[in-house]
């Protein structure tokens, strides 16, 4: 029989293990709405104030016609989908890196709570719904760490949130970067390959 201590201490070391491989796991970011390029935010927006009823914008609003598909950004968990609040229609997934992806305004939900989607698997659609009624469509895109990035904090308003808050335009663009120079190296690789038999 183990002791009380040690299945505790198993108990930790398991939670532990979860929590630091969730860290670890490769975001590769992929913009979430059907061909979309960064030509279709705003890089400012992020962060802007003042920001209607909310104070400042936590996300990036990814501009599409109606009824163009969202796909999500990463793979993981839906963990909540809502059609009441100032998002509308928005759905959460739980990602890499214990990252939540929150896609709102949108005009149908097409996922179900508790199950899993992979990367740029089709979540919904990008519509009006909630606040977003009356201006153009597009996606509202949030992405928020539930680890606080505590170097992020500002004393200044809002300064607490942005240790939640991270900027999906940039890390849409880091992303696209980071894959195109891989094919760059992996294209590279293949030529000298070639060059070499
Ligand atoms: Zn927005």
């Amino acid at each position: 029989m183990i002791s009380r201590k040690r299945a505790l201490l198993l108990c930790a070391a398991i939670v532990a293990t979860v929590l630091i491989s969730g860290l670890f796991v490769p975001e590769r970011l992929i913009i979430p709405v059907q061909g979309a390029t960064p030509a279709d935010w705003n890089a400012h927006s992020f962060w802007f104030q003042p920001w209607g009823k909310s104070g400042v914008h936590r996300g990036t609003d990814i501009f599409a016609k109606e009824g163009t598909p969202v796909i999500a950004a990463s793979p993981g968990l839906v963990i909540y989908t809502d059609t009441q609040g100032t998002g509308g229609n928005a759905v959460t997934v739980l990602g890499p890196k214990w990252h939540a992806h929150y896609y709102a305004h949108l005009r149908t939900i097409k996922v179900k709570r508790g199950t899993y989607v992979s990367r740029g698997e089709e979540i919904g659609s990008v519509g009006t719904t909630g606040n977003a009624a009356g201006k153009p469509p597009h996606l509202h895109y949030s992405i928020m760490t539930q680890l606080p990035y505590v170097w992020r904090y500002k004393a200044e308003r809002f300064g607490f949130d942005r240790m939640f808050y991270l900027d999906p335009g940039e890390r849409l663009t880091n992303s696209l970067m980071e894959q195109s120079q891989q094919r760059l190296h992996l294209e590279q690789r293949a030529k000298v390959h070639r060059s070499l038999r």
